[in-house]
Protein backbone atom coordinates (compact mmCIF):
# COMPACT_ATOMS: atom_id res chain seq x y z
CA UNK A 1 0.00 0.00 0.00
CA UNK A 2 1.15 3.23 -0.95
CA UNK A 3 1.50 5.61 1.70
CA UNK A 4 0.69 9.45 2.02
CA UNK A 5 3.36 11.87 4.06
CA UNK A 6 0.80 12.24 7.24
CA UNK A 7 0.41 8.26 7.43
CA UNK A 8 4.71 7.79 7.01
CA UNK A 9 4.33 10.52 10.27
CA UNK A 10 2.79 7.72 12.13
CA UNK A 11 3.95 4.01 10.05
CA UNK A 12 7.37 4.88 9.15
CA UNK A 13 9.97 2.36 6.87
CA UNK A 14 13.01 4.24 7.41
CA UNK A 15 15.90 1.88 8.55
CA UNK A 16 18.57 2.85 11.22
CA UNK A 17 21.57 0.26 12.02
CA UNK A 18 20.87 -2.26 14.81
CA UNK A 19 23.38 -2.92 17.68
CA UNK A 20 23.88 0.83 19.22
CA UNK A 21 25.90 -0.57 22.71
CA UNK A 22 25.60 2.13 25.02
CA UNK A 23 27.06 2.32 28.75
CA UNK A 24 23.27 4.27 29.56
CA UNK A 25 20.60 2.27 29.70
CA UNK A 26 18.08 3.60 27.06
CA UNK A 27 14.91 5.59 28.27
CA UNK A 28 12.13 3.54 26.77
CA UNK A 29 9.05 5.70 27.23
CA UNK A 30 5.38 3.91 26.50
CA UNK A 31 1.87 3.63 27.53
CA UNK A 32 0.68 1.19 24.47
CA UNK A 33 3.33 -1.85 24.45
CA UNK A 34 1.98 -4.05 21.20
CA UNK A 35 0.68 -7.38 21.71
CA UNK A 36 1.82 -10.11 18.77
CA UNK A 37 -2.14 -10.77 18.02
CA UNK A 38 -5.51 -10.09 19.06
CA UNK A 39 -5.33 -13.30 21.48
CA UNK A 40 -1.98 -12.32 23.33
CA UNK A 41 -3.94 -9.60 24.77
CA UNK A 42 -3.62 -9.52 28.60
CA UNK A 43 -3.91 -7.16 31.55
CA UNK A 44 -1.34 -8.85 33.82
CA UNK A 45 0.94 -5.95 35.94
CA UNK A 46 3.82 -8.98 36.56
CA UNK A 47 5.19 -8.30 33.33
CA UNK A 48 8.63 -9.45 35.24
CA UNK A 49 6.88 -12.76 34.60
CA UNK A 50 4.73 -12.58 31.48
CA UNK A 51 6.43 -10.17 29.28
CA UNK A 52 5.64 -6.17 28.74
CA UNK A 53 1.54 -5.36 28.74
CA UNK A 54 0.96 -1.96 29.38
CA UNK A 55 3.29 1.18 30.52
CA UNK A 56 2.03 1.87 33.68
CA UNK A 57 3.47 -1.53 35.01
CA UNK A 58 6.72 -0.57 33.92
CA UNK A 59 9.53 -0.43 30.28
CA UNK A 60 12.43 -1.70 30.31
CA UNK A 61 13.81 1.24 31.72
CA UNK A 62 11.64 1.28 34.92
CA UNK A 63 12.13 -2.54 35.49
CA UNK A 64 16.06 -2.55 35.45
CA UNK A 65 15.92 0.41 37.88
CA UNK A 66 13.92 -2.10 40.08
CA UNK A 67 15.99 -5.09 39.27
CA UNK A 68 18.92 -3.02 40.46
CA UNK A 69 17.59 -1.83 43.95
CA UNK A 70 16.68 -5.29 44.48
CA UNK A 71 19.87 -6.67 43.62
CA UNK A 72 21.63 -3.76 45.67
CA UNK A 73 19.01 -4.71 48.82
CA UNK A 74 19.32 -8.85 48.42
CA UNK A 75 15.50 -8.74 47.83
CA UNK A 76 13.19 -10.89 45.57
CA UNK A 77 11.20 -8.48 43.80
CA UNK A 78 11.03 -4.66 43.76
CA UNK A 79 8.22 -2.28 43.07
CA UNK A 80 8.56 1.47 42.24
CA UNK A 81 6.73 4.08 42.89
CA UNK A 82 5.96 7.73 42.20
CA UNK A 83 8.01 8.63 45.43
CA UNK A 84 8.92 7.71 48.41
CA UNK A 85 5.40 8.16 50.56
CA UNK A 86 3.58 6.33 47.80
CA UNK A 87 5.79 3.10 48.69
CA UNK A 88 4.49 3.85 52.09
CA UNK A 89 0.80 4.00 51.29
CA UNK A 90 1.33 1.07 49.07
CA UNK A 91 2.60 -0.81 51.40
CA UNK A 92 -0.32 -0.52 53.79
CA UNK A 93 -3.10 -0.28 51.23
CA UNK A 94 -1.25 -3.51 49.77
CA UNK A 95 -1.85 -5.46 53.26
CA UNK A 96 -4.33 -4.10 55.68
CA UNK A 97 -7.94 -4.02 55.74
CA UNK A 98 -11.10 -3.15 57.67
CA UNK A 99 -10.49 -4.29 61.39
CA UNK A 100 -6.60 -4.23 61.35
CA UNK A 101 -3.84 -2.84 63.64
CA UNK A 102 -0.62 -1.85 63.02
CA UNK A 103 2.25 -0.44 64.70
CA UNK A 104 3.99 2.44 64.26
CA UNK A 105 7.34 4.33 65.48
CA UNK A 106 6.13 7.47 67.33
CA UNK A 107 9.31 8.88 65.53
CA UNK A 108 8.18 7.78 62.11
CA UNK A 109 8.59 10.34 59.41
CA UNK A 110 5.81 12.74 59.70
CA UNK A 111 3.68 12.00 56.55
CA UNK A 112 4.08 7.90 57.47
CA UNK A 113 2.27 8.88 60.69
CA UNK A 114 -0.30 11.44 58.88
CA UNK A 115 -1.43 8.58 56.58
CA UNK A 116 -2.41 6.24 59.46
CA UNK A 117 -4.46 9.10 61.53
CA UNK A 118 -6.07 10.74 59.09
CA UNK A 119 -6.98 8.50 55.98
CA UNK A 120 -6.51 4.71 57.05
CA UNK A 121 -8.29 5.16 60.21
CA UNK A 122 -11.47 5.92 58.01
CA UNK A 123 -11.28 2.20 56.65
CA UNK A 124 -11.63 0.94 59.97
CA UNK A 125 -7.80 0.30 60.37
CA UNK A 126 -6.41 1.00 63.44
CA UNK A 127 -2.76 2.32 64.79
CA UNK A 128 -0.89 2.49 68.01
CA UNK A 129 2.62 4.39 68.05
CA UNK A 130 4.90 2.88 70.23
CA UNK A 131 8.11 4.24 71.71
CA UNK A 132 11.06 3.51 69.24
CA UNK A 133 13.46 1.96 71.90
CA UNK A 134 10.77 -0.45 72.56
CA UNK A 135 13.05 -3.55 71.57
CA UNK A 136 11.32 -6.81 72.51
CA UNK A 137 8.91 -4.76 74.63
CA UNK A 138 6.73 -4.87 71.50
CA UNK A 139 5.57 -8.18 71.96
CA UNK A 140 3.09 -6.70 75.03
CA UNK A 141 1.91 -4.36 72.21
CA UNK A 142 0.96 -7.18 69.49
CA UNK A 143 -3.19 -7.78 69.61
CA UNK A 144 -4.51 -10.75 67.58
CA UNK A 145 -5.58 -8.40 64.98
CA UNK A 146 -1.81 -6.86 64.36
CA UNK A 147 -0.93 -7.65 60.77
CA UNK A 148 2.10 -4.95 60.60
CA UNK A 149 4.95 -3.88 62.32
CA UNK A 150 6.66 -1.00 60.82
CA UNK A 151 9.89 0.50 61.92
CA UNK A 152 12.24 3.12 60.70
CA UNK A 153 15.90 3.49 61.69
CA UNK A 154 17.03 5.86 62.87
CA UNK A 155 13.48 7.60 62.81
CA UNK A 156 12.95 11.10 61.22
CA UNK A 157 14.32 14.23 63.17
CA UNK A 158 14.55 12.96 66.46
CA UNK A 159 16.77 9.65 65.13
CA UNK A 160 16.37 7.30 67.33
CA UNK A 161 18.04 4.13 65.98
CA UNK A 162 15.80 1.34 66.48
CA UNK A 163 16.49 -2.82 67.75
CA UNK A 164 14.79 -4.22 64.18
CA UNK A 165 16.47 -8.00 65.13
CA UNK A 166 14.47 -8.00 68.20
CA UNK A 167 11.39 -6.17 67.01
CA UNK A 168 11.24 -8.89 64.68
CA UNK A 169 12.10 -12.04 66.24
CA UNK A 170 9.01 -10.75 68.66
CA UNK A 171 7.02 -9.77 65.41
CA UNK A 172 7.25 -13.64 63.87
CA UNK A 173 7.22 -15.48 66.80
CA UNK A 174 3.31 -13.85 66.66
CA UNK A 175 3.01 -14.31 62.45
CA UNK A 176 3.43 -10.75 62.29
CA UNK A 177 5.37 -9.14 59.64
CA UNK A 178 7.50 -6.49 59.78
CA UNK A 179 8.79 -3.27 56.97
CA UNK A 180 11.59 -0.80 57.75
CA UNK A 181 11.30 2.56 55.71
CA UNK A 182 15.41 1.97 55.18
CA UNK A 183 15.43 5.27 53.26
CA UNK A 184 18.48 6.75 55.82
CA UNK A 185 20.69 4.20 54.89
CA UNK A 186 20.07 4.27 51.09
CA UNK A 187 19.31 0.40 51.14
CA UNK A 188 22.94 -0.63 51.54
CA UNK A 189 24.18 0.95 55.23
CA UNK A 190 21.75 -1.18 56.83
CA UNK A 191 21.08 -4.77 55.51
CA UNK A 192 17.25 -4.92 55.99
CA UNK A 193 16.36 -9.23 55.22
CA UNK A 194 19.79 -10.24 57.16
CA UNK A 195 18.27 -8.44 60.06
CA UNK A 196 14.77 -9.46 60.19
CA UNK A 197 12.77 -7.21 57.71
CA UNK A 198 9.76 -8.82 55.81
CA UNK A 199 9.48 -5.36 53.84
CA UNK A 200 11.44 -2.78 53.02
CA UNK A 201 11.11 0.68 51.91
CA UNK A 202 13.18 3.32 50.68
CA UNK A 203 12.72 7.09 49.27
CA UNK A 204 14.69 6.53 46.18
CA UNK A 205 14.17 10.25 46.08
CA UNK A 206 16.74 10.91 48.45
CA UNK A 207 20.28 9.31 47.88
CA UNK A 208 19.72 7.20 44.96
CA UNK A 209 18.16 9.77 43.26
CA UNK A 210 21.40 12.21 44.90
CA UNK A 211 20.59 15.48 43.41
CA UNK A 212 17.28 16.58 44.34
CA UNK A 213 15.49 16.27 40.90
CA UNK A 214 13.44 13.31 40.84
CA UNK A 215 10.51 12.00 42.70
CA UNK A 216 10.50 7.98 43.52
CA UNK A 217 10.26 5.05 45.56
CA UNK A 218 10.88 1.59 46.11
CA UNK A 219 9.59 -0.95 47.76
CA UNK A 220 11.51 -4.33 48.06
CA UNK A 221 10.44 -7.99 49.25
CA UNK A 222 11.96 -11.49 49.46
CA UNK A 223 7.82 -12.99 49.49
CA UNK A 224 6.13 -14.14 46.81
CA UNK A 225 2.41 -14.36 48.75
CA UNK A 226 3.41 -10.14 49.84
CA UNK A 227 4.71 -9.16 46.15
CA UNK A 228 1.46 -10.65 44.57
CA UNK A 229 -0.66 -8.33 47.01
CA UNK A 230 1.89 -5.16 46.20
CA UNK A 231 1.49 -5.78 42.06
CA UNK A 232 -2.24 -6.32 42.50
CA UNK A 233 -2.45 -2.96 44.29
CA UNK A 234 0.07 -1.12 42.26
CA UNK A 235 -1.82 -1.92 39.47
CA UNK A 236 -5.85 -0.92 40.87
CA UNK A 237 -4.10 2.42 42.61
CA UNK A 238 -2.31 3.17 39.52
CA UNK A 239 0.93 3.88 41.12
CA UNK A 240 3.44 4.30 38.02
CA UNK A 241 7.02 5.90 37.51
CA UNK A 242 8.65 7.84 34.56
CA UNK A 243 11.11 6.27 32.97
CA UNK A 244 13.20 9.57 32.66
CA UNK A 245 12.83 9.72 36.46
CA UNK A 246 14.49 5.84 36.39
CA UNK A 247 16.94 6.85 33.81
CA UNK A 248 18.04 9.39 36.57
CA UNK A 249 18.38 7.22 39.18
CA UNK A 250 19.95 4.56 37.17
CA UNK A 251 22.63 7.40 36.90
CA UNK A 252 22.63 8.27 40.61
CA UNK A 253 23.35 4.33 41.27
CA UNK A 254 26.95 4.79 39.64
CA UNK A 255 27.80 7.76 41.73
CA UNK A 256 25.97 6.45 44.80
CA UNK A 257 29.28 4.70 46.97
CA UNK A 258 31.45 7.82 46.46
CA UNK A 259 28.63 10.31 47.55
CA UNK A 260 28.14 8.41 50.41
CA UNK A 261 31.93 7.77 51.33
CA UNK A 262 32.43 11.74 50.98
CA UNK A 263 29.21 12.51 52.59
CA UNK A 264 29.86 9.74 55.69
CA UNK A 265 32.96 11.64 56.62
CA UNK A 266 32.02 14.78 56.39
CA UNK A 267 28.97 14.66 57.73
CA UNK A 268 30.71 12.86 61.10
CA UNK A 269 33.64 15.71 61.24
CA UNK A 270 30.26 18.57 61.43
CA UNK A 271 28.48 16.68 63.96
CA UNK A 272 31.49 15.96 65.96
CA UNK A 273 32.77 19.95 65.66
CA UNK A 274 28.78 20.11 66.72
CA UNK A 275 29.24 18.35 69.85
CA UNK A 276 31.61 20.76 71.29
CA UNK A 277 30.13 24.08 70.74
CA UNK A 278 28.38 25.63 74.11
CA UNK A 279 25.19 26.44 72.23
CA UNK A 280 24.21 22.79 71.78
CA UNK A 281 22.92 20.68 73.92
CA UNK A 282 22.99 17.29 72.02
CA UNK A 283 24.10 16.61 68.63
CA UNK A 284 21.56 13.03 67.15
CA UNK A 285 24.43 11.62 65.12
CA UNK A 286 23.75 7.75 65.17
CA UNK A 287 27.87 7.30 64.99
CA UNK A 288 28.02 9.95 68.40
CA UNK A 289 27.11 7.93 72.01
CA UNK A 290 24.56 10.99 72.49
CA UNK A 291 21.94 9.36 69.60
CA UNK A 292 19.38 7.58 71.31
CA UNK A 293 20.46 3.45 69.86
CA UNK A 294 23.94 4.64 69.37
CA UNK A 295 25.40 1.05 70.42
CA UNK A 296 22.83 -0.89 67.79
CA UNK A 297 23.79 1.63 65.03
CA UNK A 298 27.62 0.48 66.07
CA UNK A 299 25.99 -3.28 65.90
CA UNK A 300 24.10 -2.56 63.07
CA UNK A 301 24.59 -0.42 60.20
CA UNK A 302 27.83 -0.29 57.42
CA UNK A 303 28.03 3.24 57.90
CA UNK A 304 26.18 6.72 58.51
CA UNK A 305 24.96 8.39 55.92
CA UNK A 306 24.49 12.82 56.15
CA UNK A 307 21.28 13.47 57.70
CA UNK A 308 21.33 14.17 61.39
CA UNK A 309 19.93 16.84 63.90
CA UNK A 310 21.13 19.09 66.77
CA UNK A 311 19.18 20.50 69.71
CA UNK A 312 20.35 23.42 70.76
CA UNK A 313 20.22 24.64 74.06
CA UNK A 314 17.17 24.36 76.82
CA UNK A 315 17.21 28.78 76.91
CA UNK A 316 17.38 28.83 72.80
CA UNK A 317 13.86 30.76 71.93
CA UNK A 318 12.18 29.43 69.02
CA UNK A 319 13.02 32.97 67.49
CA UNK A 320 16.70 32.29 67.75
CA UNK A 321 16.06 28.93 66.13
CA UNK A 322 14.71 30.58 63.40
CA UNK A 323 17.54 33.27 63.62
CA UNK A 324 20.27 30.54 63.49
CA UNK A 325 18.71 29.18 60.33
CA UNK A 326 18.45 32.19 58.73
CA UNK A 327 21.98 32.69 59.28
CA UNK A 328 23.36 30.03 57.69
CA UNK A 329 24.22 31.24 54.03
CA UNK A 330 25.67 27.54 52.88
CA UNK A 331 23.12 25.71 54.44
CA UNK A 332 19.51 26.27 52.24
CA UNK A 333 15.91 25.69 53.72
CA UNK A 334 13.81 23.37 51.95
CA UNK A 335 12.26 19.57 52.28
CA UNK A 336 13.66 16.41 51.57
CA UNK A 337 17.50 15.61 51.64
CA UNK A 338 20.28 13.74 50.56
CA UNK A 339 21.28 16.22 47.35
CA UNK A 340 24.83 17.67 47.01
CA UNK A 341 23.46 20.86 48.89
CA UNK A 342 23.62 21.31 52.23
CA UNK A 343 20.20 21.95 54.03
CA UNK A 344 18.51 23.04 57.71
CA UNK A 345 15.14 22.71 58.60
CA UNK A 346 14.25 23.83 61.81
CA UNK A 347 11.47 21.61 63.61
CA UNK A 348 9.11 22.21 66.60
CA UNK A 349 8.11 18.69 67.71
CA UNK A 350 6.31 20.29 70.59
CA UNK A 351 5.20 18.90 74.12
CA UNK A 352 3.43 15.10 73.16
CA UNK A 353 4.05 12.65 75.98
CA UNK A 354 5.51 10.06 73.45
CA UNK A 355 8.03 12.72 72.36
CA UNK A 356 11.28 13.36 73.69
CA UNK A 357 11.49 16.94 75.37
CA UNK A 358 13.49 18.69 72.51
CA UNK A 359 10.30 21.04 71.74
CA UNK A 360 11.31 23.77 69.02
CA UNK A 361 15.27 23.29 69.50
CA UNK A 362 15.76 20.92 66.82
CA UNK A 363 17.51 21.75 63.39
CA UNK A 364 17.76 18.62 61.24
CA UNK A 365 20.85 19.08 58.58
CA UNK A 366 21.42 17.15 55.75
CA UNK A 367 25.38 17.72 54.47
CA UNK A 368 26.10 17.80 50.78
CA UNK A 369 29.56 17.85 48.50
CA UNK A 370 30.62 21.56 49.73
CA UNK A 371 33.76 21.58 51.26
CA UNK A 372 33.65 20.84 55.27
CA UNK A 373 35.46 23.61 56.27
CA UNK A 374 33.12 25.84 54.88
CA UNK A 375 30.45 24.49 56.04
CA UNK A 376 31.53 24.60 59.40
CA UNK A 377 32.36 28.27 58.76
CA UNK A 378 29.24 28.54 58.07
CA UNK A 379 27.56 26.94 60.83
CA UNK A 380 30.31 28.95 63.06
CA UNK A 381 29.07 32.31 62.19
CA UNK A 382 25.70 31.54 62.85
CA UNK A 383 26.14 30.48 66.02
CA UNK A 384 27.83 32.67 66.83
CA UNK A 385 25.32 35.35 65.74
CA UNK A 386 22.77 33.12 67.98
CA UNK A 387 24.80 34.27 71.10
CA UNK A 388 25.31 37.83 70.19
CA UNK A 389 21.17 38.19 70.25
C1 LIG B 1 11.66 11.70 52.25
C2 LIG B 1 11.22 10.48 52.98
C3 LIG B 1 10.15 9.74 52.51
C4 LIG B 1 9.26 10.16 51.36
O1 LIG B 1 9.89 10.34 50.15
P1 LIG B 1 9.21 11.21 48.98
O2 LIG B 1 9.87 10.66 47.77
O3 LIG B 1 9.53 12.64 49.28
O4 LIG B 1 7.75 10.92 48.99
C5 LIG B 1 9.83 8.58 53.21
N1 LIG B 1 10.52 8.19 54.29
C6 LIG B 1 11.55 8.92 54.77
C7 LIG B 1 12.27 8.45 56.00
C8 LIG B 1 11.92 10.09 54.14
O5 LIG B 1 12.93 10.83 54.64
Amino acid sequence: MPKTWQTKLIHSDAKIPQGYRSLATPVYRGSTTVFPSASAVNDSWDQVRVGYTYGLYGTPTTLELAARICELESGEQTVLTPGGQAAISLIDFALLQACDHMLVPASVYAPNRKLTTDLLSRFGIQTTFYDPAIGSGISALIRKNTRLIWTESPGSITMEVQDVPAIAAAAHERGVSVVLDNTWSAGVLFDAFAHGVDITTQAVTKYIGGHSDVLLGSVTVRDEAIYQRLGAARQVMGYGVSPDDCSLALRGLQTLAVRLAAIEVSALSIATWLAQRPEVERVLHPALASCPGHEIWKRDFLGSSGVFSIVLKRETTHRQVLDFVNALKLFKVGWSWAGVTSLAVAYNIGHAADRPAYEHRIVRLNIGLESTSDLIADLDQALVSLRAE
